[in-house]
């Protein structure tokens, strides 16, 4: 059998599977329970947290067959149907790739015809890339939907979606996870696959993922694949280095020994740019739960050697760089 990715084969099949944000699943399996769901919701966070993901378990407790307390089986055809990916009862249009008018007519035309199943969900993603003729040629339907029809739409930017489509739709925000969520749950999957991760590499982990779900099992694949062995993001640290000790010369001394290293410099700038970036949140007493705990202490005291205008003025040098 080929080797199938973490982040696929754990992928949450039930409500109560969807780490982190059980604020969300809980409201929504209940609304389900008692057919008290919303025609349209808007699912806002960032990438990697479960939007996607809830949607199509929103979509199959809609057309179990045996629906158990507002989860659904995962057993009945309805269910099968949905995991196999050749349901008629779902449509998933990428909105940043069909941002035009044409699409979301197509997509409304659609909406008129009946389906299958008892209730068909149009899952749309990235919806803040639609554009404003698009975005407007949706909201007749969306605030009154044919009644076999639901629509999820997600999104990583709230800020951009119309102000009129949000006012049409229940808002729901996803979280990122905290770093103490995810290396509960990088244990669990090590354990369950029978992994044999180290301590150290579970710790990097969980750091690469920054709170996304996804991005942290896409690094424990990567670890899996190398066999357990990762370097520590030791390039960073040199480069905060420099930084504190406003030593121009060690930095670029710190950049080339890492290119020659093999980091890849696009890897190596963001990697960077994140840890400022968090340094800079914790300068403002802004808690940053995705950081680990030794982390945290660490950029902790960077934050409060190096300041915010510092930091803020680093932060602009490496995002233009
Ligand atoms: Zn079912």
């Amino acid at each position: 059998m080929a080797y199938q990715s973490l982040y696929r084969r754990y992928r949450p099949r039930r409500f109560s599977e969807v780490r982190g944000q059980e604020h969300v699943v809980g409201a929504l399996r209940n609304a389900v329970n008692t057919h008290t769901e919303g025609h349209a919701y808007l699912f806002s966070g960032p990438r990697g947290t479960g939007k996607t993901s809830t949607a199509r378990i929103l979509a199959k407790a809609l057309n179990c067959d045996n629906l158990q307390q507002g989860e659904p089986c995962c057993e009945c055809t309805p269910c099968q149907d949905m995991e196999a990916g050749r349901s008629f009862d779902l449509f998933e249009l990428d909105a940043a790739s069909n941002n035009g008018v044409d699409a979301i007519r197509d997509l409304i035309e659609r909406t008129a015809v009946g389906s299958p199943g008892r209730t068909k969900v149009y899952i749309l993603d990235e919806v803040h890339m639609l554009s404003p003729g698009a975005s407007n040629a949706l909201l007749k339907t969306l605030e009154e939907p044919p009644a076999h029809v639901r629509f999820v739409l997600a999104t990583t930017d709230p800020q951009k979606v119309l102000p009129t489509i949000k006012s049409r739709t229940q808002h729901f925000e996803f979280q990122l996870l905290s770093a103490q969520e995810l290396e509960t749950y990088v244990r669990w999957i090590n354990t369950d696959a029978d992994l044999d991760v180290d301590d150290e590499s579970i710790a990097w982990v969980v750091r690469q993922g920054r709170g996304s779900a996804r991005d942290t099992l896409s690094a424990l694949d990567q670890v899996v694949a190398a066999g357990g062995v990762v370097t520590r993001a030791e390039p960073v640290e040199q480069l905060f280095s420099a930084l504190l000790s406003r030593d121009t010369g060690q930095a670029i001394a710190a950049v080339s020994d890492a290119l020659a290293q093999g980091h890849d410099p696009r890897v190596l700038g963001k990697a960077f740019l994140d840890s400022l970036r968090d340094t800079f949140l914790l300068s403002l007493g802004v808690a940053v739960p995705h950081l680990m705990a030794e982390d945290a202490e660490q950029f902790g005291a960077w934050a409060s050697k190096l300041g915010t205008p510092l930091l803020t003025r680093a932060m602009e040098a490496v995002g233009s760089a």
